[in-house]
């Protein structure tokens, strides 16, 4: 039976960080209740209408993202969780992950949480200087994040990670150090550690002249420190940008960096199911009129988009309350997907499986780049797998840029 990675996107925050360019809008507590529960009922309509098509897929992992998905009451997320098991077969061990901000949950939401299926947290902790917090503007400070990972500790979970970020402004390379200390003392099962990247039109976008950002330099010393500093503490680099005890790797994550199937469901949640791939609306009402569309016959229900016969690719337009236009890749798209997405992965990609995926030997597609990229040493070949090197890793979107055909 084929498998099938779920996310569920829920786009609330408490507020907006300065630097977020996320689906997410910030909702006062007073209209939180209201807002989510209505969500709620959207997404499970949604959840439920879309049932049909992966009649043939067993779900092997759930992601509940945002957005601040820890905003949501634990009775509200097991009303979802519900529908989800009742409609289709998700395996006993399913990894079920919810992202949560620090200082958002109580222990007997954290207790539902789990009651409902959750057995992986993700929280959100950036940095544990409270001055870099502030310039970022995130809602909580360190003290606030140590007292919601105890209480996730204390209310069973068991496999817990924690989100850094690098290359803040303030930053400097002994704070960041502090940082990856306290986060691995806590003994966490993954850590995640990105660079922010200043996404033009937020407002620490607009205000980055105010600020002192790390230097290239000083950017790459902490890119450095990550890997040897979390590699001492029995961290596993498995992709560019995460680590994990063994056995504790993300297999939600890996579904994406493997091209396996993926449906999305809520506010512009992204699928890709047999390579098509669609994004749902992305403002409420065009999702609630998507919604309200659903089971009547409206649109392509099979799920497998409309490609012509040779895969040729296809847009549609979207209408409101009709199925999201779906994007059928080309042969060529597949191919550069693979590259590119596999590499991020550490154990890098199989040629064999490359031919047998697209009937054509790696060499005779990427001949003369692997040849290129091998003898800069940025990518090298072991046995039956080819993968970045440590310079590659440090150049990585360049590497990935050569894989991209005409
Ligand atoms: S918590 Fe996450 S999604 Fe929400 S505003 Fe901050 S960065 Fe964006």
């Amino acid at each position: 039976m084929r498998e099938l990675s779920i996310y569920i996107h829920i786009p609330f925050c408490v507020r907006k960080c300065l630097y977020c360019d996320f689906l997410s809008f910030p909702v006062q507590e007073g209209q939180r209740t209201e807002r989510i529960s209505s969500y709620g009922n959207l997404l499970k309509r949604e959840i439920e209408e879309a049932a049909d098509r992966y009649g043939d897929y067993q779900v092997v992992s759930v992601f509940w993202g945002g957005g601040t998905p820890s905003l949501l009451p634990a009775e509200t997320l097991a009303g979802i969780m519900e529908t989800l098991y009742g409609s289709y077969r998700v395996v006993a061990d399913a990894e079920i992950t919810i992202e949560a901000n620090p200082g958002t949950v109580t222990a007997d939401g954290l207790r539902g949480y789990i009651t409902a299926g959750i057995n992986r947290i993700s929280i959100g902790l950036q940095s544990t200087d409270d001055e870099e917090l502030t310039r970022i503007g995130r809602i909580h400070d360190y003290h606030t994040f140590l007292e919601t990972y105890e209480l996730a500790r204390a209310a069973g979970f068991r496999n817990i990670n924690i989100d850094l970020m690098a290359a803040l402004p303030g930053q400097s390379v002994s704070s960041y150090r502090k940082t990856l200390e306290r986060a691995a003392a806590l003994k966490p099962e993954h850590i995640s550690a990105y660079s922010l990247i200043l996404e033009e039109g937020t407002p620490l976008y607009e205000r980055q002249d105010d600020y002192r950002f790390p230097t290239e330099e000083e950017d790459r010393e902490m890119y450095l420190l990550t890997d040897a500093f979390l590699s001492a503490c029995g961290y596993h680099r498995y992709e560019i940008s995460n680590y994990a005890l063994d056995g504790y790797e993300c297999r939600h994550n890996k579904v994406y960096w493997q091209r396996g199937h993926y449906a999305g469901f809520g506010l512009g949640a992204a699928s890709m199911v047999e390579n098509v791939r669609w994004s749902n609306p992305a403002t409420f009402g065009e999702y609630e009129a998507y919604t309200a569309g659903l089971g009547h016959g409206d649109g392509d229900t099979d799920g497998d988009g409309d490609a012509d016969e040779d895969g040729r690719q296809q847009e549609h337009t979207q209408k409101a309350g009709s199925y999201p236009a779906r994007q059928v890749l080309t042969r060529e798209e597949q191919m550069e997907e693979f590259m590119f997405l596999g590499l991020r992965m550490m154990c890098g990609v199989s040629p064999a499986e490359f031919e047998k995926l697209f009937g054509r030997r790696i060499e005779d597609v990427y001949g003369d780049v692997l040849c290129r990229l091998y003898r800069q040493e940025l990518l090298v070949r072991v046995s039956d797998r080819i993968r970045l090197t440590a310079r590659g890793i440090d150049v990585s979107n360049r590497v990935m840029a050569e894989f991209l055909l005409d």
